[in-house]
């Protein structure tokens, strides 16, 4: 019983990357045409819902005497860390304060948030131009 725990653990790690795995999928659907555009449509919300609420970036939330803000794990774009202060810190900072240019700075921050960007904005492509006739289906 103790051991499974470990590996639960351990595929909890890679399980935070499944969005890259869907991106993976999404990328094989549009080459082979035969998964249809119902199926990108599903491949590219779900990247899309990791990209915001799932994915592991950093928090960066404003911590009083640190210029380089939080750096505990955040999950996703749109949330910030465990953290109560940081949780829901960028989508006030979206909503309530308007700050949508100091928000997209922190989209291109790190390693790890333009790839979780990008792969975003590319499903986010993908899912609109699944909706164009012809172009996903055969
Ligand atoms: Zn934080």
């Amino acid at each position: 019983m103790a051991t499974s725990g470990v590996r639960g653990k351990k595929l909890g790690g890679l399980g935070q990357w499944w969005g890259v795995l869907a991106g993976a999928l999404l990328i094989a659907a549009w080459i082979n045409k035969a998964a249809g555009p119902v199926v990108i449509v599903l491949l590219s919300s779900g990247v899309l819902l990791w990209c915001f609420f799932q994915a592991p970036v950093t928090c960066q939330a404003e911590v009083r005497g640190r210029t380089d803000g939080c750096r505990n794990n955040a999950s996703g774009l749109l949330l910030g860390c465990h953290i109560r202060q940081h949780r829901w810190q960028k989508l006030k900072m979206l909503v309530v304060r308007r700050q949508v240019r100091a928000f997209c700075s922190g989209l291109f921050s790190d390693g790890k948030a333009t790839v979780v960007t990008l792969a975003g904005l590319g499903s986010f492509a993908s899912g609109l131009a699944a909706f164009i006739p012809g172009l996903a289906d055969k």
